[in-house]
């Protein structure tokens, strides 16, 4: 039986278990829900504010401190105080290496694909433990709101987001005690919350201009029948508001002379920045409605023209007018074919932003709805929609970037690629390489790269117990399986004999509690070795491939060839085997390639060989 709780105020009958929507941002996060009148509202607990800033304090008493106090810390203690970790989260160092200027606290440098971890005192944070504490504080005051009980929500995510960022926001969810229903992608809330598409009569094809914080996507979204579909996404997660902000500080410590002043090591944690920093985004908040601003930081004087501003920013706005080219591009769609364009992010409100989408859609766009609220409210209709409210609407998305696996030679081979629908189903067959082979290794990684190597792993494990067969005769079917939030499961199965392995992959950068810690301290000892292992170990297995081929080769078609070419080949394949023991990878890879090139005709020999046989054959007949 279904509770029920009365609000004293309205006197109104909700159900006991309400689901919020939460969008977890770069710079701010907010929840909201649907009152009891059925509309989406935001939650602002004891008139605190509707904002959480994104910004984790720890304070040397032990005790955490999470979203406005915590941003007093920003300057006093800029160290121990964490901000933008949304940018951090599902990435490895290597990701973020170039950005990392930008962060004043300290983010564990080991050079390796491992993830990124940020060190408070004497004490390690992953960013989903950092995202737990935000959500955790958005629960709170969800429950204390409400005054009921808040375990269940619906989180958005960039659609650029791939799936290890999408776990992690996942696994941030469920270390502040929420069940996750659905990670949806911010422009499908945004969108929603517009109420574009409510009315299944309804037929539009949408831009959704998305430019927050920290992050920036654009969304081409077709709605029909009530149904959501995104037809493409283009982004760029390391572009947003920060990056006006930051120019507006090195304006202002170019016009001051400070470049010279502070030493660089110590620049990116000094308080003087952060107070630069915020005085810039003062500064810029300020420009959206008025022409000129001046101010101080201590006795830095910090003046700006609205016109200096929009130069300042002018290669960063044209970048996201590109992305939104390429957007169109991939939908393979043009400019005349977008009816309506929403605005969403607290930087839409700049006016340059504005002006310059506006102009590259030919149209006005939509900004009634505070774009600071617009994807929390999306996300309430969304969690409305899952609690069975609206069962009118269905939602579509794209999986971002390609998934696949690896194949001979480290190569990528795509199983779902970039911008399919989901959720989705693909899959491909394979066979053995090695007579008898009984066990299949699969990785699956996710990337646009040719190389498997350059792209990102999300899992990798083994199809065991194949009944011994001759190569090339055990059927795999390996399928993929995409669902609604982004989450892949990959299948592998025997077919002659039935046996089955299924994983949900957990990206690599996932958290499991202990096991990522683990994990990551192992990495972080491995990696560079693993690396170079790892291509050691890929040649060796394409070498014994090599020597098992050639062998049986040589084995089966003897009467071909002459005694000294039988000699020569048989001294190949043993200096290939004594370099597979002894030699590196390079050897390995040269001694394979000698070997190749002294039998390669001997192949070709022996087709042609097979051909003039079977034409005497047909003669004969
Ligand atoms: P979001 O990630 O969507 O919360 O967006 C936050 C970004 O919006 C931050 O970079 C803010 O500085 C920026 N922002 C908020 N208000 C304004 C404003 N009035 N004008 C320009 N940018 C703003």
């Amino acid at each position: 039986m279904a509770k029920v709780s009365i609000n004293i105020a309205t006197g109104s009958v909700q159900k006991e278990e309400i689901i919020v929507g939460i969008d977890l941002g770069t710079t701010n996060s907010l929840v909201a829900f649907i009152n009891p009148e059925g509309n989406p509202q935001v939650i602002n607990d004891m008139g605190k504010g509707i904002l959480v800033p994104s910004i984790v304090h720890f304070h040397p008493d032990g005790s955490v401190i999470v979203g406005n106090e915590a941003k007093e810390y920003l300057i006093s203690d800029p160290q121990n105080t964490i901000f933008s970790v949304k940018r951090l989260l599902g990435r490895s160092f290597n990701d973020i290496e170039n950005h990392k200027d930008l962060f004043s606290y300290k983010i564990i440098d080991d050079d390796t694909e491992s993830l990124v971890k940020i060190k408070v005192g004497d004490k390690f944070y992953t960013p989903i433990e950092l995202s737990g504490m935000i959500l955790k504080e958005l629960k709170d005051r969800a429950e204390h709101a409400l005054k009921t009980s808040v375990n269940r929500a619906v989180i958005t995510v960039p659609a650029y987001f791939n799936d290890s960022q999408r776990q992690a926001t996942r696994d941030a969810g469920k270390l502040a005690g929420l069940d996750v229903l659905r990670i949806v992608n911010e422009p499908t809330a945004a969108s929603l919350a517009y109420g574009i598409g409510l009315n299944p009569n309804e037929e539009k094809i949408i831009a959704v201009y998305d430019l927050g914080g920290g992050t920036f996507d654009v969304s081409i979204l077709k709605i029909q029948n009530g149904i959501f579909e995104v037809l493409s996404t283009n982004g760029n997660t390391f572009l947003g508001g920060d990056d006006f902000d930051q120019a507006i500080v090195n304006y202002w410590m170019g016009q001051n002379n400070l470049v010279g002043m502070i030493h660089e090591s110590s620049l990116h944690q000094s308080s003087l920045q952060q107070a630069l920093r915020l005085k810039a985004e003062e500064a810029k908040k300020a420009l959206s409605t008025q022409n000129i601003f001046n101010g101080f930081v201590g006795e830095i004087p910090c003046a700006i023209t609205r016109i200096k501003f929009e130069e300042l920013i002018s290669d960063k706005v044209q970048q996201t007018i590109t992305c939104c080219k390429n957007a169109l591009q991939d939908a393979g769609l043009t400019i005349q074919d977008i009816q309506e364009v929403v605005m969403v992010g607290g930087s839409t409100r700049t006016p340059l932003v504005k002006q310059q989408v506006s102009e590259f859609f030919q149209k006005p766009v939509h900004d009634q709805i505070n774009p600071d609220e617009v994807v929390a409210l999306g996300a309430a209709i969304q969690s409305d929609i899952l609690a069975g409210n609206r069962t009118d609407i269905l939602l579509l998305d794209v999986t971002p970037l390609s998934l696949g696996i690896e194949t001979m030679g480290g190569l990528m081979e795509i199983i779902i690629p970039r911008n399919s629908k989901i959720p989705t189903k693909a899959g491909k067959q394979y066979t053995t390489s090695i007579d008898g082979q009984v066990n299949m290794k699969i990785a699956v990684y996710q990337g646009e790269r040719d190389l498997v190597k350059e792209n990102r792993k999300l899992a990798e494990f083994d199809l065991k117990g194949i009944p011994p067969m001759p190569a090339g005769f055990p059927k795999v079917d390996i399928n993929f399986l995409l669902n609604a939030d982004g989450i892949l499961t990959v299948q592998a199965v025997e077919l002659r004999s039935g046996i089955k392995q299924e994983v949900e992959v957990k990206p690599t950068y996932g958290l499991t509690d202990n096991e990522v810690e683990k994990m990551l301290m192992d990495s972080i000892q491995n990696a560079k070795e693993d690396v170079s292992q790892r291509m050691l170990i890929e040649a060796r297995t394409e070498g014994e491939q090599m020597v098992y081929t050639a062998e049986r080769f040589i084995e089966k078609n003897k009467e071909y060839f002459s005694t000294p070419e039988i000699t020569n080949t048989l001294k190949l394949i043993e200096t290939l085997k004594t370099t597979l023991t002894s030699g590196n990878k390079d050897q390995i890879l040269r001694r394979i390639d000698e070997l190749n090139e002294f039998t390669r005709p001997f192949a070709e020999r022996l087709m042609d060989q097979a051909i003039s046989t079977a034409m005497k054959g047909k003669a004969i007949e």
